[in-house]
């Protein structure tokens, strides 16, 4: 059966990758792209796109479905709309694939509890990449011998939300197998505010900002007398794109919401 896959933030860096990536996948369809404003009534008319790529562009999103009948829809936008389009990919039963971040754990309870009233796949993964599973999977091994322990992602200097979905999703990784833990001096006093980095549970978590850079995340471990360092670097959005096809194979024989990659592997 070929997969009918709508995108919304297709204009965009990731999305870009993703519509190339399913145009290519001969057991899926792009059916659709949806937007938030006037660009151009299809990708063809773009000039990011080739000339055959005569896939429609819709604002309104109930139109999109009655149209074009996705069966999945590939979010890559950003922060401030995901929420609300998740939400509403799921009521017109239609199966989310999110690579965007920014949920708060409210947020994600209640698309957890609409997927399951819907009996609708639904996969929220904050990294696509397969070296970045592995990143968090093995950082949650070694906290159990290094309980102490820092986090530094590094995004270009284009990304809304900070820390990253990925240092939030690793440090709840890590506080299930550590539980909380304070770190550092009892005493210790920021005399500039941020210096010691968000805290989740006691760990740090430090956000560096840069242009040149895509998605970098090192784990940092402390013990006594040494050092261990977990470190995983996207170079390009490639890295990504094997799994948003792996999430748009899984997602359509899955009937709950799967918040990362590393549930499924
Ligand atoms: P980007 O280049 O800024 O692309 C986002 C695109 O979405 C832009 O074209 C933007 O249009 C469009 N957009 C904004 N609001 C929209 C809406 N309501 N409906 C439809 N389109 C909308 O960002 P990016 O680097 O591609 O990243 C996109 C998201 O993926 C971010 O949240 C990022 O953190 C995340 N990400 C996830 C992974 C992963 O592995 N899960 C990897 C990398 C990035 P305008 O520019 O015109 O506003």
């Amino acid at each position: 059966m070929t997969i009918r896959v709508a995108i919304a933030g297709a204009r965009g860096k990731m999305g870009m990758e993703a519509v190339h990536t399913i145009m290519k996948n001969e057991s899926m369809e792009l059916v659709a792209a949806l937007d938030y404003k006037e660009v151009g009534t299809t990708l063809a008319a773009l000039d990011e796109f080739p000339n055959d790529y005569e896939i429609p562009i819709y604002i309104n999103f109930s139109e999109l479905v009655q149209h074009t009948k996705p069966d999945v829809l590939v979010d890559l936008t950003n922060p401030h709309c995901v929420y609300e389009r998740t939400k509403e990919a799921l009521l017109h039963n239609v199966r989310p694939v999110v690579g965007t971040t920014g949920f708060t754990d409210e947020q994600l309870e209640e698309l957890q509890q609409l997927a399951k009233e819907k009996q609708l796949g639904c996969i929220i993964a904050p990294n696509f990449a397969i070296g970045a599973i592995l990143m968090m999977k093995f950082a949650k091994d070694a906290v159990k011998y290094f309980p102490d322990v820092e986090i530094i992602e590094m995004h270009h200097d284009q990304k809304l939300d900070a820390p990253s979905g990925t240092g939030i999703k690793t440090a709840q990784l890590i506080s299930q197998a550590r539980g909380a833990k304070e770190q550092g001096h009892p005493n210790e006093k920021e005399t500039h505010t941020g210096a010691r980095g968000a805290d989740f549970e006691g760990m740090r978590i430090h956000s560096v900002r840069l242009p040149g850079l895509v998605a970098h995340q090192q784990v940092l471990f402390g013990g006594t007398g040494e050092l261990l360092t977990i470190r995983h670097d996207s170079l390009n959005r490639s890295s990504f794109m094997g799994g948003v096809v792996f999430s748009i194979e899984k997602v359509m024989k899955s009937n709950t919401l799967i918040y990362g990659l590393e549930n499924i592997l």
